[in-house]
């Protein structure tokens, strides 16, 4: 079963202040604009990064920190409900000043030199619910 939408136009943007907490920017964004579901994209610079990687036999979060300058090549994610409150899962590609690219799931911490955030709403039927999933110890989608 899948669940399917559609855009309905709401789309919010911003520019991200130098110094911020990425996660705390998107989350900003996305309840200054009231969007519950969507996907977000985003690009720019960090100052620092925190980056998450799900150790699968652990079952828990590993940090890695990246103190010094990075791109990011490439952020996307998306919000959806989880224990009835709107929660953005973001992944972020980052590279540094040669090229080398590191990535993983966006945590606090991560600073930010400058910043754009795109969040495109969607309205799914029936709606993305993260539900935790016995086979992996992460709060997934229900469908
Ligand atoms: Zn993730």
């Amino acid at each position: 079963m899948k669940a399917v939408g559609e855009l309905t136009g709401k789309v919010a943007a911003c520019k991200v202040a130098v110094g911020k907490d990425l996660l705390e920017a998107v989350e900003e964004l996305r309840a200054e604009a009231d969007i519950t579901e969507g996907q977000v994209e985003i690009i720019g610079a960090l100052r620092r990064a925190v980056l998450g990687f799900y150790d699968q036999e652990k079952r828990e979060y590993k940090n890695i920190e990246f103190n010094q300058p990075l791109e990011i090549v490439s952020g996307i994610g998306n919000i959806s409900l989880k224990d009835g409150k709107p929660f953005a899962h973001i992944h972020l590609a980052v590279s540094d000043e040669k090229g080398n690219c590191f990535g993983g799931h966006l945590v606090s911490g991560t600073e930010v030199f400058a910043g754009e955030i795109f969040i495109r709403e969607t309205k799914m039927d029936p709606p993305l619910k993260r539900e935790y999933d016995e086979a992996t110890g992460l709060a997934l989608w229900a469908k």
